[in-house]
């Protein structure tokens, strides 16, 4: 279902919602339990001022350029930032402290280097572990069986907290293939729960795009990441 640009961001920001509640709503669940982040990669400071006039709070951002790019153009509004991308270590430092919840934790070298930069700026870093739940080689994220044994592991760096996890699903036509995926990860979540890490919380799961979010929310996403079906279409190779 391609949407085209001249649609009103308005009308895509209900239907969205409209869709988000009705989904929660099949899966027992309140609509208020589940947040939407816009994701923002490639719109410009002016749309991303349009949306939080339209209520949008939270919004995610994939690469740390941007980000630090677009953060001083809308430091003025009550926005909560999301990182959402494959983070490198050495541009911790342009994302550690300046967003709310880092979503693609899946290595010990990242969280050694979010420790140590929110370390030094005295505070505690809200991240989660991105999981490769589909198993394909290009995906980002920790392996399913590599999940527990990292958690305990980052659960002792004083300058990080573990929330919850963060999954990509592949893409598919029809989006019912990908619950599999989505309730796998609700699945290692409650298995964390009941072991209970110290120090980790999985109060969090954040997963659902626009081609999958209904689903992803009846698994029980808590944060979904929705850009095309917000926005329109990116550039083909922005991804
Ligand atoms: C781009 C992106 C999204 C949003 O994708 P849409 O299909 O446009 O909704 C979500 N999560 C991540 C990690 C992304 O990079």
């Amino acid at each position: 279902m391609a949407i085209t640009r001249d649609e009103g961001l308005e009308r895509h920001l209900q239907r969205v919602r409209a869709r988000l509640a009705a989904a929660a709503a099949r899966a027992g669940r309140r609509p208020e339990d589940v947040t939407l982040i816009a994701v923002t990669k490639t719109v410009p400071p002016e749309r991303i001022r349009e949306a939080c006039a339209l209520g949008i709070r939270d919004v995610g951002e994939n690469r740390a350029q941007e980000l630090r790019a677009k953060l001083p153009a809308l430091h003025d509004l009550p926005l909560r930032w999301h990182f959402i991308g494959r983070l490198q270590t050495n541009k911790v430092r342009d994302v550690v402290g300046r967003v709310a919840l880092i979503h693609s934790l899946d290595r010990w070298e990242l969280a050694e280097a979010i420790d140590a930069r929110a370390r030094r700026a005295g505070i505690r870093q809200d991240c989660l572990v991105q999981v490769n739940v589909s198993g394909e080689a290009t995906k980002a994220g920790l392996a399913v069986d590599d999940v527990v044994p990292f958690v305990r592991r980052v659960a002792a760096l004083p300058g990080l907290r573990v929330v919850g996890m963060m999954t990509m699903a592949p893409p598919a036509e029809d989006p019912e293939t990908v619950r599999p995926v989505f309730r796998r990860l609700r699945e290692l979540a409650e298995s964390l729960r009941r072991e209970g890490v110290p120090g980790v919380e999985m109060a969090h799961l954040s997963m659902g795009m626009s081609g999958d979010f209904e689903v992803a929310v009846e698994e029980g996403a808590t944060l979904v990441r929705i850009g095309s079906a917000i926005f329109g279409e990116r550039p083909a190779e922005a991804r």
